[in-house]
Formats: C-alpha cells, structure tokens, sequence
C-alpha cells in the first residue's frame, strides 16, 4: 500500500519513522485541518510542517521570528534537496526579488518569512497571486504576553485565516504552559484547531536545587567535580557575572569559556564554535547563548543565578541531554537572587501590567524552588501535564527533604523586620535576631529592641532559610527601591497573629555536593 507521508521521510528526510505525534500531525494538516502543536525542544517540530508542505498543492509559509534560525533550517532542507528559501531583512534587493519570482512560479516547496515582511501589504497581495499549501507560525509563543519572547506583529497573523480562510494553519511551540496555551489559541483564533500536545516530561533529566552559600561558585566547582571532562552549559544571572564565573572556573582548572551578548561578535561565534566541536566544554554564558543550538551530547546545564520564570528554566534546562542518555540540570538560588531579579524587573522599561506578570512568574518559580514535592512533578503540572507518582529521579524524591514547624521562627522575624523599621536586609536583621552586636546594630540602637538577641536558636544558615522561604511565600518582600530592605506584605499580618502555621524546609548541614547525586 502507497503511504506518501512515510515514503518522503525516508526518502527525503532519511528517518526510518514517525517520532510521537508526528504522524497523526502531517495526516491532520496535509488533510487540511488547522493545528496547534505543543512539543518539547528537540521533538521534532520542523517535520510536522515540512511534510505536510511536500504533500501538499503549492509553497508552504514558514513564520519565524529568528533569522539565523531560518537560515540553518533553509540550508539543511536545500542539502535535501528540498525547494526552500526565506525572505528577511539580511537578503538585498535583488536577492528577494528572486525568492518572489520563485514563489509565484511555482517553484518553491517552503518559503520561510519573517513576520513583519509577511504582513506588508505588498507581500500579502504578492501572495494573493501564489500558491499557498499551508501557513506555518513556528515559535507560536511569540503571539503571548504571558510568553517571554512577546512579538506584537504576531498579533496580526490572524490576517493569514481571514484572507485565506481555506488554507491550513499549524501553530507550533514548546512553551506551553496552561495560560500560554490558550492565549496562542485565542489569538492566532485557532481555538477550533486540533491541539497536539506532547509529554514535556525529559525522564533522563534529574533535577536538583540547592540553597546558595555565598556568590555559589563553590557549590557550582563541587556539582562540576562529579562531570570533570563532560560538555555544559553555566547560566549566569548578567554579563558580568559570566565573566567572573567563568574566570573562576578557568581558575580552578576547568575548560570554561564565556559566552555573552556583550562580547565581541568575533570572540562570541569562536567560542560557540569551540562548544559544539570539542568535548568538554563548560560554556559560562547568559540567556543569550542557546537558541537553535543543538548539540546532543550535553550532559549538564547549572544556573548558578536563578532564572526569570519555570518557561526559562524549563527551555533552559532543556539542553541537557538531547540524545537521551542521562544528564544533571542543577540551580542554585538564595535571596539575593530574588532581589536582583526584582530590581531588573521593575526598573525595566515593560509597562506596569507586563510588570506584574514578570513579578508573578518570578513567584511562581520561587515557589517551584522551595517545594518539597517531586521536581518532575510539579515542573510537568506547570505545563498542565500529570506525571504518575514521584520520579525517583530529582533531589526532592532521592534525599527527600525534612521540614520543621516554623511559625514562631516566622512571628520572631517578621517582628524584627517591623521592629527595624522595614529598611533593612536579611544580613543585618539576622544580627538583631541573633543579638550580634555590630556597629550598624550600635549605630541604630537595635540592642534596645524588644526582638534584640530572640532568635539565637537558630544559626545564621538556618535564619536565612526563614527568611528566603519567607521571601518566596510572599510574607515578606524585598523592596528595590531601597536596597532590598524587606517589608512586610498583607500575608504577614495573620502569621503575626499566630493565626497561620508554617513549616519551613530544613537547611541541607552542609551545602548539597553535587557529587552525592551521583550514586543516587
Ligand atoms: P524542534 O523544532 O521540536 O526543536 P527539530 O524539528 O529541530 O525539533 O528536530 C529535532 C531533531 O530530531 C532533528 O535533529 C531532527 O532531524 C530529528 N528528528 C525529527 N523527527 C525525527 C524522526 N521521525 N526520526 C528521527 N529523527 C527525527
Ligand atoms: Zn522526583
């Protein structure tokens, strides 16, 4: 029996098989159907427009919001031999020409375009005299506000359905959490569009989350002991940031490279380079470094800063071990991470309501931190996705994590926080608890107050906890505009009062050692 969608792959594609969804995908927009197709990196993607753009009648086009990604994806299917070109703003006058006289003879398969090109009046009365097979909206996302990578012309595609109300739409995107979701459906009016959504869930991931112990380099050499010789990738909070890890990783014998928007473009691509040919690499690098790199062989990813949000994280980590064999994704975090992302959340230039929802999604991830549930869980319940039981494989389900009851550490230093006058750090409200009698404590008298020398039960590692764990519940919160300094919020009051329990996690006795994770 004739199957076309199978005999292209592997004529063309030279894959022996469909991957997950892939079939039903093509059968479904080659047929015609819209879809939404929400798949983890590295799932295969391309595919689900790329065949059905074979199969079908006409040029398929491919929205994409990244030229350099456009370009390798045009490159790749050309040594196919496939008919594909793109159209962005890096080809001359004369070079696009060619690419439109193409598309309306007839010669092209797929037709990669940025968006702002595709939605000019000029290119969308040019394709009223094409022959479209399909629209494409790759990186769909890209339509959200609640997405990180918001693109206000994706807004406008929903041009493509009104004006071509007959020809196929799929949407595809691996950021996909609930909200997200539905507001791509919404937007791009696809909500009667088939939904495809894959399992997010990367089983040879494991997943660990320590609490920072000064700037968090040690811990991070101590993680980096157990994959001497392995190929990584160290997320930093800021550019400067990188270059001081990387610089201390250099020092402590390790083959560490930086990698940063603000580096020169040269010394950036060499040092890309250097990542994907040779073994044993750790790239030291921002959020910059990542995108549409594909290298299958990296066996851990660290943020030795927080990230911006669980999507971040997830995209991030997610280029850990690409060829399924297993890999270590690590973080480390502590309150000075809260604060340095607040204050580059509210003194950025979004607007208020973007602001609020950075802030939120900042907590959300907090939260994701702190749990003592399984990682893989709560990470997959964010996507909407259940997971069957504990993973086995994460730091919450190999060394489960104690709790203690916390309510009285919580009244004491929510107390001295009031007490204070809510214009001081963690640091210094530690002293008063602790009754450690520095000169700022002299300076401001605070040896005369009622919660002077109250907490000195606990030690300082253990105070701190209280209080990041305070900070990402939302009974206290760092105020950026001075330094920092916590205040209390409206949950605090009923913690005060006694009205609420709380139990906190236990602080590990010493750091966690990445190389525990090792045996398991
Ligand atoms: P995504 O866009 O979802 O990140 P890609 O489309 O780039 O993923 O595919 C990721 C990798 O998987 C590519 O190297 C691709 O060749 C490979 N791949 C995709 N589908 C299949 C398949 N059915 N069989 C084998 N390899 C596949
Ligand atoms: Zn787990």
């Amino acid at each position: 029996m004739s199957d076309p969608a199978l005999d292209l792959l592997r004529r063309v594609f030279g894959h022996p098989g469909f991957r997950g969804e892939q079939r039903q995908i093509v059968d479904h927009v080659a047929g015609g159907g819209d879809a939404l197709v929400l798949m983890p990196t590295g799932g295969g993607k391309s595919l689900c427009y790329q065949l059905p753009a074979l199969l079908r009648d006409g040029c398929a086009l491919v929205v994409s919001p990244l030229i350099a990604l456009m370009q390798d994806q045009v490159e790749a299917l050309r040594q196919l031999g496939v008919r594909a070109a793109f159209l962005n703003s890096t080809l001359d006058a004369n070079a696009a020409a060619d690419v439109e006289r193409q598309l309306l003879a007839g010669e092209l398969d797929l037709l990669y375009v940025a968006p702002e090109r595709l939605l000019t009046n000029r290119f969308l009365s040019l394709l009223d005299r094409a022959r479209i097979a399909l629209f494409a909206i790759d990186e769909a996302h890209c339509v959200s506000q609640w997405g990180h990578d918001f693109r206000p012309e994706y807004r406008q595609l929903t041009v493509l359905h009104e004006r071509w109300p007959d020809v196929p739409r799929i949407a595809l995107t691996a950021t996909a959490d609930a909200p997200t979701r539905r507001e791509i459906a919404e937007r791009l009016a696809l909500e009667d569009a088939r939904q495809f959504v894959s399992s997010f869930d990367r089983p040879n991931l494991r997943y660990r989350i320590v609490h920072k112990d000064g700037g968090g380099v040690r811990q991070l050499l101590d993680f980096l002991d157990a994959h001497r010789g392995e190929s990584g990738i160290v997320y930093a909070f800021s550019r400067k940031r990188v270059e001081t890890v990387a610089e201390q990783l250099q020092a402590a014998g390790i083959n560490a490279l930086p990698y940063h928007a603000g580096m020169d473009a040269s010394l950036r691509a060499q040092n890309q380079r250097r990542f994907l040919q040779q073994d044993g690499i750790v790239m030291v690098a921002t959020i910059a470094f990542g995108m549409g790199i594909d290298k299958p062989d990296v066996r851990f990813v660290a943020h030795v800063d927080l990230p911006k949000s669980i999507e971040g994280y997830y995209q991030e980590t997610g280029r850990a071990g690409r060829d399924g064999e297993a890999a270590e994704v690590w973080l480390s975090y502590g309150l000075g991470d809260v604060v340095n992302l607040r204050q580059l959340i509210q003194q950025g230039e979004a607007g208020e309501e973007r602001k609020r929802l950075e802030l939120r999604k900042l907590d959300a991830l907090l939260g994701y931190c702190e749990s003592t549930q399984c990682r893989r869980q709560s990470l997959l319940g964010w996507f909407g996705e259940a997971h069957g039981g504990a993973c086995g494989n994460c730091d919450n389900c190999l060394d489960p994590p104690r709790s203690w009851d916390g309510t009285q550490a919580a009244r004491k230093a929510l107390s001295c926080v009031y007490r204070t006058g809510q214009r001081f750090g963690a640091g210094h409200i530690i002293d008063v608890l602790r009754g450690v009698a520095t000169d700022k404590v002299k300076q401001w008298n605070h040896e005369t107050l009622s919660t002077w020398a109250i907490g000195s039960d606990l030690d300082e590692r253990q105070w701190r906890g209280v209080f990041r764990q305070l900070v990402a519940g939302g009974l206290l919160e760092a105020d950026i505009e001075h330094h920092g300094a916590l205040r209390l919020t409206a949950l605090s009051g009923p913690v005060l009062k006694g009205e609420i329990e709380l139990r906190f996690r236990h602080e590990p006795e010493k750091p966690a050692r990445g190389r525990r994770t090792r045996g398991g």
